[in-house]
């Protein structure tokens, strides 16, 4: 049975700064409000602070820089999209970093080629691959590409940074085998290739 508190985390409907129409938390991006000049995106919804959500879309996003956001607040706050996008990007690296070495904690993550590979080749459809964005050539492998094609695979880190966080010299792709955890991975990969096109956007647009 589902208690009180269960549903008020979970199922708690908000207003998109963004279009005002309600939402499950869960759909939109909480933003906190530090200063005057600063606020805060708080991909993990756990920050201290008086929130507005967004949906993590540019358009919503953009009319809630434009206004929205005082509104909700009541108060003005002064924020770019290049540095909102920025927030969402490091956060969201930072949350596929958390998940990532939870995933290793767990024993639920193939590290290296050999073991994704053959994994792979034993037809496990929810794996969910990690490929760091200098892999090299076996970025164009058929095995990959086959990935690619089903949407299983995420081009991010490098090399030297998956190694660092792994406890190896380089790691050029893994992959988690825990379904719950491949799910937020790319949930937050979804978020970050979004807004890392934001500011690109925003920096040729200056
Ligand atoms: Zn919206």
């Amino acid at each position: 049975m589902m208690s009180a508190a269960t549903l008020t985390t979970t199922k708690l409907t908000r207003t998109c700064a963004g279009c005002s129409a309600k939402a499950e938390g869960e759909a939109l991006l909480r933003v906190v409000r530090v200063d005057a000049s600063t606020i805060a995106v708080d991909l993990n919804q756990r920050m201290v602070g008086r929130g507005a959500y967004v949906h993590p879309t540019a358009q919503c996003v953009q009319r809630a820089i434009r206004g929205g956001f005082a509104r909700s607040f009541g108060e003005n706050v002064t924020v770019s999209m290049p540095i909102f996008a920025n927030q969402v990007v490091r956060g969201a690296h930072r949350k596929m970093q958390g998940l990532l070495l939870a995933a290793h904690r767990t024993r639920s993550l193939l590290v290296g080629a050999d073991l994704v590979e053959r994994r792979v080749s034993e037809d496990h459809n929810d794996l969910r691959i990690v490929l760091a964005r200098d892999a090299g050539s076996i970025a164009t492998s058929n095995w990959i590409q086959e990935r690619v094609a089903k949407g299983r695979v995420m081009a991010w880190s490098t090399r030297h940074e998956l190694g660092r966080w792994l406890g190896r010299s380089e790691v050029v792709v893994c992959a988690t085998t825990d379904t719950r955890i491949g799910a937020a991975l790319e949930g937050a990969y979804g978020l970050q290739i979004t807004f890392e096109a934001l500011e690109r956007l925003e920096a040729q647009s200056v």
